[in-house]
């Protein structure tokens, strides 16, 4: 069976799923997207993404191309057509097709696309080893908390850790500060067993895995505040792990040449991917 993708109101086969060179998407990454978690058969957190979709355009001044419930069919419809219960499912909004000029084109249609992937559940295994990740300088621009399909600074972010064979990289600022990963929100335990992410705000992308990932640290009655972290405490961190909507929760036991905790997945990481995988296929699934 070929993959089915949907593009600017039809589902077509994947490997035509074509937009036009003049698309703004294309020319300037002037759009937004969304990923959303399909875990046996239901969408995670979709409300969550939809809402976040929606601010993100509104910052953008791109108008929503679809009302939500169109939305939500539309989104149903690619999983049935593609038979999918296990992946993800990419949302692109792009301010249209127009002749390349940097202002906002007066009569450009927003442009859709939605494609699905395939992409395992949780892997327990990896609360045998954990990932690594790598620092790198914060190069982005001001306002991370829009999800722009400008990557650029991400895509090279993350080809860094790859070529040292880390799974992340963590963008670090001026003052030392930790922002977030290239893909992913970045939390520590520190040495007192508190749970720390940074507060939402421009320099982060309000992470919807991070929203509710906090919400079960509360339920779990786990010591956490929101707060920036520095590299160095994050260096001398009892844990750390990373989230986001395709990595779940993943325990992290090295950041650059530091070994954290005893180099093993830490207990409240543990309790927290088990506790997110719980949640996917209760709270946080919808039909
Ligand atoms: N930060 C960045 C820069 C990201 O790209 C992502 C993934 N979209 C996240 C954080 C995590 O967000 P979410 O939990 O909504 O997937």
């Amino acid at each position: 069976m070929s993959r089915i993708s949907y593009v600017n109101g039809r589902y077509v086969p994947h490997r035509s799923a074509l937009v036009h060179v003049e698309d703004r998407g294309y020319q300037f990454a002037d759009g937004v997207y969304e990923v959303v978690a399909v875990h046996k058969g239901k969408l995670v957190d979709e409300q969550g993404h939809l809402d976040r979709l929606d601010r993100s355009l509104w910052e953008l001044r791109i108008a929503p191309p679809m009302s939500r419930s169109a939305l939500r069919v539309v989104m149903r419809e690619l999983l049935r057509r593609n038979r999918l219960r296990q992946g993800i499912i990419y949302i692109q909004v792009t301010r249209g097709v127009a002749r390349r000029d940097h202002p906002f084109p007066v009569d450009a249609t927003p442009s859709i696309v939605m494609t699905v992937a395939l992409k395992p559940p949780p892997d327990p295994l990896v609360l045998e080893t954990g990932k690594r990740v790598v620092s790198v300088p914060e190069i982005r621009w001001g306002r991370c908390d829009i999800k722009s399909t400008s990557l650029l600074p991400n895509v090279l972010a993350k080809q860094q850790a790859r070529e040292v064979g880390a799974y992340e990289a963590w963008f670090v600022d001026g003052q030392g500060v930790v922002s977030e990963g290239a893909s992913t929100n970045a939390w520590i335990v520190t040495r007192d067993g508190q749970l720390v992410t940074r507060p939402t705000g421009n320099e982060i992308l309000g992470g919807i895995t991070r929203a509710s990932v906090l919400e079960l640290a509360r339920k779990e009655g786990i010591e956490l505040i929101e707060r920036p972290f520095t590299l160095a405490e994050a260096k001398e961190a009892r844990e750390a792990f990373i989230t986001s909507a395709t990595s779940y929760v993943l325990p992290i036991v090295q950041i650059d040449d530091a070994v954290i905790g005893n180099g093993k997945p830490g207990s409240v990481s543990r309790r927290l991917f088990e506790a997110y995988r719980v949640y996917m296929e209760g709270e946080g699934a919808e039909a």
